[in-house]
């Protein structure tokens, strides 16, 4: 009896110190690997920050045994394009950004960063946040930094500055360079000079992105100066959130993706991603006002709007981008995201605030309200102005990744776009499950292998022993996103579990207290 129970008690002693092979052991999954290939019935076990095994049974103890119950398993998102800082620094925990399984942001999009990237990158470090964050280095910043937001061309000298600043930028840990030609002073800069800077990002390792010179008419000509960066500043070239903007316009995203084609077929790593929405967001003086008006900086928009001249040239300027381009054709496609000097207009369309300012809602008479606005120092705005064919053809071209081009919203303030609470789940819930227009391998790639590999993140991606452990549980049959145009603060659904470096950020509807987030750096910096 005695040695009976020696025997249990050496037996237990002997057993106890071992400790279980895992930390987190998810049973019973459906399996997207984040490759594109079929999703098989399995487990995932993690220890550490590290996946630590993936097979279709996992019989090894764990600490923690969660069964998935047939939910989908998959890698956690890489938002390749966002402007995760508006906001990260007041929400740490991104919930907009985890409850749709997106575990990694990227930031300095459009050519925007800040400046110098080291500090922000230290900052970040510094922050207690959910998810893992990166940053572009913007070659808009880079420009503004070096020589104003004027009108000219740099000389040779301030070339070498700039191109010290994208080498800088690299070596702090930029994934490559990001242009906004759109904006300003990037409307401004010759396709050879960004071609230059490009070139210092590609020598370091770096790919460059852009939002484009023009979404609208001169589409086509756009894609041509992206795929140029590409070609001749010798490194790999996105187009990002693709679009096609303007009624007039409709139709041209097959065009759009020839040339894309076309420049593939002859070795030129060209890219895109895309947010699964028929509206853009920015700035109304981004979108609604002629970039001439707004060179040099406020004061210099405001002296022009004084003078009758430039007034009316301005004002002629502006029906034009109402009616043809980001207006949508009428002033009540312009939703007003947020304004600093009246936040009620938040939610309120063009069309509305002129009818409150006592005029007819006519695109002249918008145009009137648009200056106005500007005067009061601005709005952003969302701007409905795309089509849902020109979307599905994108969205359905290989080389298509999903990117929000969102940011952290503080939950309930202004009226944000809803591509922040949504896009991910949208793409599962609409372009998958209801419309089929990806499979569901396919469109998990969209979301993990394919900007991994963009942006040279060998540890991250893929649900793979040794990688890192970023992952999104969700129901494929009730993935959903539920934030709308009028309701934009609503989380998306079908969401069970979000883990980040191996800890649950979160779990069964709420946020936990992990913060293993972290800032990923590019490949320059030692
Ligand atoms: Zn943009």
């Amino acid at each position: 009896m005695r040695h009976a129970l020696f025997a249990t008690v050496a037996l237990l002693t002997a057993l106890a110190p071992q400790p279980a092979p895992y930390d987190l052991l998810l049973k019973n999954g459906r399996i997207v690997d984040g490759t594109g290939s079929p999703w098989f019935t399995g487990d995932v076990a993690i220890r550490g920050d590290s996946i630590a095994r993936v097979a279709a049974s996992i019989g090894e103890p764990a600490a923690r045994v969660i069964d998935v119950h047939g939910s989908v398993i998959a890698p956690g998102f890489i938002d390749i394009h966002t402007h995760a800082r508006r906001g990260i620094a007041e929400v740490p925990t991104a919930p907009n950004y985890v409850r749709q399984g997106v575990t990694t942001v990227m930031e300095g999009p459009d050519g925007s960063s800040p400046l110098p990237l080291a500090s922000f990158l230290a900052e970040m470090d510094r922050l207690q946040k959910s998810i893992n964050i990166g940053s572009f280095v913007g070659q808009g910043s880079i420009r503004t930094a070096v020589i104003g937001n004027g009108d000219r061309k740099a000389t040779a000298d301030e070339i070498q500055k700039m191109i010290g600043l994208v080498e800088q930028g690299m070596r702090d840990g930029a994934f490559g360079l990001s242009t906004g030609l759109f904006y300003v002073p990037g409307t401004f800069t010759p396709t050879a000079e960004v071609i230059e800077l490009a070139r210092a990002a590609g020598r370091l390792g770096g790919v460059h992105e852009s939002h484009q010179r023009d979404d609208a008419a001169k589409l086509l000509d756009s894609v041509k100066e992206t795929i140029a960066i590409g070609e001749q500043g010798h490194l790999p070239t996105q187009i990002s959130h693709a679009k096609v903007i303007g009624v007039a316009n409709w139709g041209r995203a097959a065009d759009m993706l020839r040339l894309v084609d076309e420049a593939r077929a002859r070795g030129v790593d060209v890219t895109i991603d895309q947010y699964p929405y028929t509206a853009s967001s920015t700035s109304i003086s981004a979108a609604l006002v002629p970039a001439w008006v707004l060179e040099g900086g406020r004061e210099a928009t405001l002296a022009r709007l004084r003078e009758s001249g430039a007034r009316e040239k301005a004002k002629a300027g502006i029906v034009m981008m109402i009616r043809d381009e980001r207006g949508g054709g009428d002033p009540k496609n312009v939703q007003f995201a947020s304004c600093g000097f009246d936040p009620s207009l938040a939610g309120k369309t063009l069309a509305d605030l002129t009818r409150a300012r006592g005029l007819a809602p006519t695109i002249r008479n918008a145009a009137e309200v648009v200056i106005w606005i500007v005067q009061q120092g601005g709005c952003q705005g969302i701007f409905h102005a795309m089509s849902e064919r020109d979307l599905v053809r994108i969205l359905r071209h290989p080389v298509t990744m999903i990117a929000s081009d969102g940011e952290i919203p503080i939950f309930g303030r202004a009226n944000p776009h809803p591509r922040s609470y949504g896009t991910f789940a949208r793409v599962l819930g609409v372009y998958v499950r209801e419309k089929k227009v990806l499979t569901l391998e396919d469109a998990v790639r969209r979301m993990s292998a394919a900007p991994a590999a963009r942006l040279g993140l060998a540890d991250r991606g893929v649900l793979r022993p040794g990688l890192r452990a970023d992952l999104a549980v969700f129901d494929a049959a009730t993935v959903k996103d539920t934030a709308t145009f009028q309701k934009p603060h609503q989380y998306a659904e079908g969401f069970s579990h979000v883990i980040v470096n191996g800890q649950i950020v979160y779990e069964n509807g709420e946020m936990t207290s992990a913060r293993p987030g972290r800032v990923l750096y590019g490949p320059a910096k030692h």
